[in-house]
């Protein structure tokens, strides 16, 4: 067997190369002034990512799970509430569901973008239904539309989970209307800034945002221990605020994300010509927005375990986002639910190596292993 060179599913190295001196830089600055929490860096990239995203308030957070926690307890979610969302996602979004007291709901996805199936929400609703949090997953926008109309009709908030979406543009069902980011259309939108998302800090950050003077008024008072002046707390909050350093890193990385997510698109399409002809195995389609946090395939016919494992052999790092729909996990297989097509997309699909900064190169080497790997 060939000795091909480890390809790791993501290199932070390249682009921590590529701003070192400015990360550096910035990194020093908060050091000198010893403003550790609540710097004036938290309120200058709160301000960068209002702007940039188009939206009224962006309240800085500690993480991503934090942001839907808080996102439904500013939106008054608790005990005896159900909320509608996605089984194929990341554990936090049901988790922040369960922890604020009340009831995830899944409704399965549409086999063609791993989303949502906005076809099947209504069928899901009851007189206890407070919330609709649909997940861009993958960085690929969920049909916000459909969501949005549903929700109006049933007098609904909207929480987007865009933990894998910054920067990620929604262009409606007809096309044409104009281009709004993921989480300003909702009612709020909770970002996250783990380290490997398309925009990520050195550590733990997370965001929410939206145009609704009263929940941002709520968002800051839970992240402070529900207090809008230090010792005179009015409500039972928490201790979730961005850290000054993790804001001045964020600050160096945000002005160059538009540039990354453009090149993760022309790294997906590539793959999506050169994987085009390869039989067992499925590329995603390249839909308008899309920024490619993932770029994930379905291996077909009770491969992808075995192909997986060859990749590895061949030092090619794959991930299986997400091996267990969250309806077959121990905390909710009390619920009995079947959700064919979240079943399914567990068992076929494999997100390939992406990063921005990765070359031709290393790319056809990905192509190469997988060709090696199919049967
Ligand atoms: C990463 C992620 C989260 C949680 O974000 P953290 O910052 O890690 O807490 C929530 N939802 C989805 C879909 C994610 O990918």
């Amino acid at each position: 067997m060939k000795n091909l060179t480890q390809i790791p599913i993501l290199d932070l190295s390249a682009e921590v190369d590529e701003l070192w001196d400015e990360l550096n830089a910035a990194i020093r600055r908060v050091l000198r002034s010893s403003q550790f929490i609540m710097g004036p860096e938290v309120t200058e990239f709160e301000q960068r990512v209002a702007q940039y995203l188009d939206v009224k308030h962006a309240v800085a957070l500690n993480s991503g799970t934090d942001a839907l926690i808080i996102a439904l307890r500013a939106l008054g979610v608790g005990s005896g509430d159900e909320v509608i969302t996605s089984p194929f996602t990341f554990f936090a979004t049901a988790e922040a569901i369960s922890l604020v007291g009340a009831q995830p709901v899944f409704v399965d996805i549409d086999p063609q973008t791993f989303n949502i199936d906005p076809n099947q929400i209504e069928a899901a609703l009851t007189p206890r239904t407070k919330v609709i949090l649909p997940v861009h997953l993958y960085g690929n926008p969920a049909p916000l539309e459909a969501i949005l109309s549903i929700a109006q009709k049933y007098g609904l908030r909207v929480l987007e989970d865009c933990a894998q979406s910054f920067g990620a543009r929604y262009v409606g069902e007809q096309g044409g209307q104009p281009q709004r980011f993921t989480g300003t259309l909702g009612d709020l939108g909770a970002f996250s800034f783990f380290p490997s998302k398309n925009l990520g800090a050195y550590g733990d950050g997370g965001m929410l945002v939206t145009n609704d003077d009263r929940l941002a008024e709520q968002a800051r008072m839970l992240r402070t221990h529900g207090s809008r002046k230090k010792y005179y707390n009015e409500m039972i909050g928490y201790n979730s605020r961005l850290d000054t350093l993790q804001a001045a890193i964020l600050l160096v990385k945000l002005p160059h994300l538009e540039r990354y997510n453009q090149a993760r698109r022309a790294i997906a399409q590539r793959y999506n010509e050169l994987l085009k002809d390869l039989e067992g195995l499925l590329t995603p389609q390249l839909t308008p927005g899309h920024v490619f946090h993932q770029y994930t395939v379905r291996i077909l016919n009770g491969r992808r375990d075995a192909v997986q494992a060859r990749l590895a052999q061949r030092g090619v790092g794959t991930m299986v986002y997400y091996p267990v729909p969250l309806h077959r996990l121990p905390v909710y297989k009390h619920l009995n639910l079947r959700l064919p097509e979240s079943e399914r997309a567990a068992a076929e699909v494999l997100s390939l190596p992406i990063w921005p900064q990765m070359s031709h190169s290393t790319q056809d080497a990905v192509v190469e292993a997988l060709r090696e790997a199919l049967p």
